[in-house]
């Protein structure tokens, strides 16, 4: 890997002074600081300024590397050399900062860690409900069973019973040490490990919930699934996810769906078909027929001389749109159902019909050209 030169990484002269150093890392820090600048590559550049920043502003390490550079710190360079992996920035800046700076930043998370006493959203849940077919059309109310995150009911959230101030820290949440810093002695602060950060501890731990404050249980919802849902449709129910920790919002309970299909009825988004088997002789001499639909039955009317696979438009005998007035369409597909077995009069009669010319439709006409 290439690696640019740490004074230049700073942007400071070889013979900068200590002061310079330090203000100028402190600029740069503050401008990379990946808790500030969300820009990509933001995070290297904060590293690579932090990396610079830990050699040059020690004398021993400052000297071996303007001596041997880079090889410096290599394994079997020319000096004893010292581990990068020691670099404890989150101390540098604790110390140049303040805790609260670079409080719960990780290197190795990147943007990860977060005090454990900050507001937390709830998590979001999705469920798979099955439906009947009726039930997606017409809405309904249904109980499902969720396994969410409660608030601890026997504690309340707060994880334990009576509430100290922890000792540890004071209450403050947070502890100051004095510390031999490449500064020289300094004072950090750091997240009180007794309370992480709280400032409170319990006299006795929640049994319940092991101090967490929340418990994982199944719970029964009736939820109410509106008209007209279907297989690609989500319903979120807002804050019916799971509980939020330290006052963060809950988060939301997401629903979809599978449907199941009908015997007769097909569903095409809010379009409904249906086909329907008609005689021949009704496709011939037309007729009113009963058939079913969404809402109860109804009657088409088939006009003399329907041809095969007719499709009939019923406007707005479709499906009611969710959270909309508007409905959508039925089609009848009209199937003419050849008849297999005839009487001996049936028959008859048909070859009496077929004595007539049934041939003068166009069709007929067209294809006889056909033949040479
Ligand atoms: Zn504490
Ligand atoms: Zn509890």
């Amino acid at each position: 890997m290439n690696k640019k030169d740490y004074y230049e990484v700073l942007g400071v002269s070889k013979n900068a002074s200590d002061e310079e150093i330090k203000r100028a890392f402190r600029v740069l820090a503050k401008k990379y600081h990946p808790d500030v600048n969300k820009e990509p590559g933001a995070a290297e550049k904060f590293k690579e300024i932090g990396e610079a920043y830990q050699v040059l502003s020690d004398k021993n390490k400052r000297a071996q590397y303007d001596q041997f550079g880079f090889s410096a710190f290599e394994n079997g360079g020319a000096s004893q050399g010292f581990d990068m992996g020691d670099i404890d920035l989150d101390d540098i800046l604790s110390s140049i900062f303040g805790s609260n700076f670079s409080r719960g930043f990780d290197f190795s998370s990147s943007f990860g860690g977060r005090s454990k006493s900050r507001p937390q959203r709830g998590e979001d849940l999705l469920m798979k409900i099955k439906l009947s077919f009726e039930e997606a059309i017409n809405g309904c109310e249904k109980d499902i069973k969720v396994n969410v995150t409660e608030t601890c009911h026997k504690c309340d959230g707060k994880g334990g019973f009576g509430e100290e101030k922890c000792s540890t820290c004071g209450g403050l949440g947070v502890i100051r040490e004095q510390q031999r810093s490449i500064f020289g002695y300094v004072e950090t602060q750091k997240t009180c490990p007794e309370c992480r950060g709280s400032g409170k501890t319990f006299k006795e731990v929640c049994s319940e919930c092991n101090g967490r404050g929340q418990v994982r249980n199944y719970k029964t919802l009736t939820v109410t699934i509106p008209a007209g849902v279907d297989n690609d449709s989500q319903l979120r129910l807002s804050g019916k996810g799971g509980a939020g920790l330290n006052g963060g919002a809950n988060g939301d309970l997401y629903l979809e769906f599978d449907v199941a299909t009908h015997k007769y009825f097909e569903r095409q988004g809010s379009d409904i078909y249906l086909e329907v088997p008609i005689t021949i002789t009704d496709a011939i001499l037309g007729c009113k027929k009963e058939i079913p639909t969404l809402s109860g039955n109804g009657y088409i009317e088939i006009k003399p001389g329907t041809q095969n696979y007719t499709k009939l438009k019923l406007k707005g005998k479709g499906v009611k749109e969710v959270n909309s007035n508007s409905c959508g369409d039925m089609y009848v597909v009209l199937n003419i159902i050849m008849p297999r077995k005839l009487t001996k009069a049936q028959k008859d009669l048909l070859e009496e019909l077929r004595d007539t010319n049934l041939e003068d439709e166009s069709e007929f006409k067209d294809f006889s050209k056909a033949l040479k």
